[in-house]
């Protein structure tokens, strides 16, 4: 099955930081992407605007190399030359006057105008000024903003507050990559989209949730931020948090922007603060052939956690006694990120104590492959008498749809989302800052008990604790990349 595709409007879409790694890794491969579907429409504008000397044609040389090495590339190169006559490049200083006259020159009124901010957030003020004084925003200009959006709710209230004096909420898109997988987005689908599991869904029949995020990767590159940042504020206040929001949430009225970001609000403003017994830091310990955290980010006194587990409660009608268990890592035994929605045991079991124990599981797979599987009970085939097993009877989305299904990179979904003005599956000011709001103390918490982290075997499940966390009330994590 084929998908549909809807071209957008024609656009005008300026990347500061046009030279920068996402948009080298992410940014034009995406663009170049929807570019080959048909997505974009001839006479099209792809600016890049960056410090870099660069000119139109050297910046198109950088995307081509960009785009050439993406994963799937190969099959799209014939049409790189006609995508490079999108793009455009000037030379400009977010925090001086240089090449913003030149920048606005360029651009047309009569188009559909996007403003990629991917830029260090401490450029946002003086970006969002410079466009103002410049006369370059327009009713319907949208800019895009990416993570991390602040360190703390403080920071994130500063940004918001530069932000809204510029521009209207309406106008700013805030990125988590995550809410554009399309399995996330299918997590919405099956939910609200068949009769059967809704009712299901509630702390009735699901024993517990847990959602894991981990990555086979250390810090790489990354170590100054990462030390100063850590899994919590990396992972936890945004990709985890909108995971368990989509898993929590009640059913919007419609899939709108605002119906669908008040639902996820009100799941973060449903949190209970968090236990300390109920949280786990780890930091991955150097191993014969791979250096440990403290080595990777050039400090040997490091406390910064690369690994976080934790118990949380969404205090509401629909999920008080269903714990959320959520953990996320660096290092860890592989990448492989999946939600489980863990039900109930039967409340009776007819067939005896040696049928054993067993519960329906939904799991729903991000990385790296995509997918959601149902773990149902049926027979073990065979004449010896009655006993039970447990399957998967497996939605591959590859297998349903396909030889031909595409199944976009999340950057394509979303960059075509802010072309199309349409702000569902970007982050509204009020979410981020319940999501800080909610992290803050318990960040705050291991501050003030100078906490530090436990050591975990590099290419490991994590620290010891974050098992007992969950073997202590008789439950278990689903081994990574079982
Ligand atoms: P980078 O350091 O590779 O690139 C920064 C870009 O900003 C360069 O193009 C540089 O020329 C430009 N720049 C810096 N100062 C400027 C100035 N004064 N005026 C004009 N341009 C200026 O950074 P990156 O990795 O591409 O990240 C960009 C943003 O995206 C950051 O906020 C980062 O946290 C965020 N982000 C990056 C990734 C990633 O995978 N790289 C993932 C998620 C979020």
């Amino acid at each position: 099955m084929v998908s549909r595709i809807i071209p957008v409007d024609l656009f005008d879409l300026i990347i500061f930081g046009g030279t920068g790694d996402l948009a080298r890794r992410k940014i034009l491969p995406a663009l170049f992407k929807r570019f080959c579907d048909g997505q974009i429409p001839q006479g099209s504008r792809i600016i890049g605007a960056a410090r870099s000397d660069m000119t139109m044609q050297t910046y198109q040389d950088f995307a081509k190399e960009a785009v050439l090495a993406a994963d799937d590339a190969p099959s799209h190169t014939a049409k790189v030359d006609a995508f490079l006559t999108c793009l455009d490049y000037v030379k400009i200083d977010a925090m001086g006057e240089e090449g913003w006259d030149v920048l606005s020159a360029k651009l047309d009124t009569d188009r559909v105008r996007a403003f990629y901010f991917s830029v260090g957030p401490n450029l946002f003020d003086d970006l969002a000024d410079r466009l103002h004084l410049h006369k370059m925003v327009q009713d319907d200009t949208r800019i895009v903003v990416e993570k991390p959006f602040g360190r703390d709710l403080i920071s994130a209230k500063a940004l918001n507050k530069a932000l809204s004096s510029r521009f209207d909420e309406t106008q700013v898109y805030r990125i988590d990559h995550y809410l554009g997988k399309e399995t996330v987005q299918n997590l919405m689908a099956v939910r609200f989209g068949n009769m059967l599991f809704e009712p299901l869904w509630n702390s009735q029949y699901i024993d517990h949730i847990q959602i894991t995020v981990a990555e086979e990767v250390g810090v790489g590159g990354r170590g100054a931020y990462y030390d100063k940042s850590g899994a919590m504020r990396d992972m936890v206040q945004n990709h985890l948090m909108q995971l368990l929001c989509l898993t929590a949430m009640e059913p919007p009225a419609k899939f709108d922007p605002d119906a669908v970001r008040d639902e996820k609000l009100k799941v973060i403003r449903a949190l209970e603060p968090v236990e300390p017994h109920h949280l786990v830091r780890g930091q991955y310990a150097e191993t014969a052939s791979t250096q440990g955290f403290r080595e990777d980010v050039e400090n040997p006194q490091s406390k910064t956690e690369s690994f976080v587990a934790l118990k949380c409660a969404v205090q509401n009608w629909r999920w008080a006694g269903t714990p959320f268990y959520l953990r996320t890592g660096k290092r860890l035994k592989a990448r492989d990120s999946e939600i489980i929605v863990a039900f109930k045991n039967t409340p009776h079991s007819i067939f005896g104590p040696e049928a054993g124990q067993h519960s329906n599981e939904l799991r729903i797979q991000l990385q790296p492959d995509e997918g959601i599987t149902l773990k149902v009970t049926i027979k073990e085939p065979g004449p010896g008498g009655m006993r039970l097993l447990d399957v998967p009877l497996d939605m591959s989305f590859a297998e349903a749809l396909g030889p031909d299904a595409d199944t976009p990179d999340a950057y394509e979904r979303l960059i075509m989302d802010v072309l199309r003005g349409n702000q569902t599956l970007f982050m509204r000011n009020d979410e981020v800052e319940a999501a800080w709001a909610w992290t803050d103390p318990i960040i705050q918490g291991w501050e003030a008990r100078f906490d530090v982290p436990k050591p975990y075997d590099a290419f490991s499940e994590g620290p010891i604790d974050a098992m007992l966390l969950m073997q202590r009330e008789g439950r278990e994590w689903r081994k990574i990349a079982e």
